[in-house]
Parts: structure tokens; sequence; C-alpha cells
């Protein structure tokens, strides 16, 4: 079940939405953020239809 979360940008502070896939308890992936486009690093941790916790690392 994927389930839409905010996460904001380290670098620029820009707000967007990306889709997590609640299957997976714990996942790490990088996006571009769509305003300054400079990538970092996303950790979500979930249990199934719900988000946890979101960090972002600008590493
Ligand atoms: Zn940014």
């Amino acid at each position: 079940m994927e389930v839409c979360e905010s996460i904001v940008c380290p670098f620029c502070g820009q707000a967007s939405e990306v889709a997590i896939d609640t299957s997976v308890p714990s996942q790490r992936f990088t996006t571009d953020c769509e305003v300054c486009c400079r990538p970092f690093e996303v950790t979500v941790t979930c249990e199934p239809g719900e988000i946890l916790g979101v960090e972002t690392s600008s590493d």
C-alpha cells in the first residue's frame, strides 16, 4: 500500500510529496529536490498503511 508523505528538502526547505510503499518497514532512497535540484537522502520507517517516521539527510 502506498501512502503520500510530505518531505522537506534539507537544502532549501521546499516541501514536496512522495509516495511511500508502506509494505517495506524500513527504506532509504535518494530523491532530487524539484526546486534546487540537489539530491538528498530520505530514510522512512513504516508499518503497513502507516508512516511512522521520515528523516532527510543532505549527505
Ligand atoms: Zn531544495
